[in-house]
């Protein structure tokens, strides 16, 4: 069977859609009807039972929502439906997805306070006490723990223990690093967890999840902004029989369930973190190898993915982008406005011996652009 799959061309080694094993890709070929226990019991009910294990061995007192769209839907969804009319959301960004949270919060009329740190300086627990001292109208506080405009590692830990000690609630943007890195949001006190289907559970992308705590979304029945992307709406029908309430991505959910087995089948998350962080370990060694240097210092790296600099003023990212991509690897482009950088993934159905060619092929592209690079 998984002889009649394609290969992929070239491994994405991008922040998401990721490169997919054949197992997933396999799993996308057959059609399933949503009205029977065949799809919503021994798929959807499985998935999300399998996804608060995943997040907590607090397993009773938290619940997963499934959303369709892509993972920033699931946020908009979250956003949207957990912030009571007269609440007040804080939101600390260092990138575009922090950024994107402070968009969603001012469509949905949501009364916020964005802090923009810029892009290469995590928010500190002091910063937050601050303003947490200095605004008592907040209520609810939003960040993204990997932020993959960067590739910085936020804080989750003192954050989150600053926002409980006050005790706010806490939503957390872990598209990128739930699955790939290992906590318990039960013991870290986050409320809501927000990520999907195509990141570090290496489904491919058609929803995403929030991993709730129970008692949470039970106080936010009135607060919808939206119909389709009600949360509790959704909540409700789903928890009774794993019916979405409007037609759900069957394909890509069934395709997500046989990611969640090969996850498992790996060692789960210890060893999904442990292979992501050799990955990366062998890209940033050999990228240093050939001259070229990471944005951010290791201490604010997250093992997902890497911003590097332009090594030079002449470095033309295009010709580079392509040379490597005919190899057989996407890079990535930069996205942010202080530094010229480009970036490379480093999740996925990738290995360490994927990463290893990657550098080899870096290392001679001097010599396929016609150019020196360092
Ligand atoms: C991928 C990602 C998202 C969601 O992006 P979509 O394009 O909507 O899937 C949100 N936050 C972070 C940190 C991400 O990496």
């Amino acid at each position: 069977m998984l002889d009649l799959i394609p290969e992929n061309p070239y491994i994405l080694l991008t922040p998401g859609p990721l490169s997919t094993s054949k197992g997933v890709r396999a799993a996308l070929l057959r059609d399933w009807c949503t009205w029977d226990a065949d799809y919503n019991e021994s798929i959807v009910q499985n998935i999300r039972r399998r996804l608060t294990a995943l997040a907590t061995k607090d397993v009773d007192n938290y619940t997963v929502v499934l959303m369709q769209g892509s993972g920033s839907f699931a946020v908009e969804a979250c956003l949207g439906t957990v912030l009571p009319k007269d609440g007040k959301l804080l939101i600390l960004t260092n990138g575009a997805y922090g950024d994107r949270m402070a968009e969603m919060a001012s469509v949905l009329n949501i009364e916020h306070t964005k802090i923009d740190l810029g892009e290469v300086t995590a928010p500190t627990a002091q910063d937050l006490e601050k303003i947490l001292e200095s605004d008592p109208k907040l209520t609810h506080v939003a960040f993204v723990h990997c932020e993959t405009t960067t590739g910085m590692l936020n804080p989750l830990e003192e954050l989150s223990a600053t926002v409980k000690r006050y005790g706010k609630t806490l939503i957390v943007d872990a598209m990128s690093s739930f699955g790939g890195i290992p906590m318990d949001i039960s013991k870290l006190g986050i409320d809501y967890l927000v990520s999907s289907s195509n990141k570090c559970i290496q489904g491919v992308p058609g929803f995403g999840f929030v991993i709730a705590k129970r008692d949470e979304l039970e106080k936010c029945a009135e607060n919808a902004r939206s119909l389709c992307m009600d949360l509790v709406g959704q909540w409700r029908e789903m928890d009774k029989s794993g019916k979405w309430r409007y037609t759900s991505p069957t394909h890509v959910v069934r395709a997500f369930y046989q990611a969640l087995d090969e996850l498992e089948t790996e060692g789960s998350i210890e060893a999904r973190y442990s292979r992501y962080c050799e990955n990366h370990r062998i890209l940033v060694n050999g990228m240093r190898g050939i001259g070229f240097e990471t944005l951010l210092p290791d201490n604010m790296q997250a093992p997902i993915i890497t911003s590097f600099l332009y090594p030079n003023k002449e470095f033309d990212f295009k010709p580079f982008y392509e040379a490597v991509k005919s190899k057989g690897f996407v890079l990535y482009p930069g996205k942010i406005s202080q530094a010229d950088t480009f970036r490379i993934g480093n999740i996925g159905e990738v290995y360490p011996q994927d990463m290893e060619r990657l550098i080899e092929i870096i290392a001679k592209n001097g010599e396929l652009l016609g150019q020196t690079i360092v």
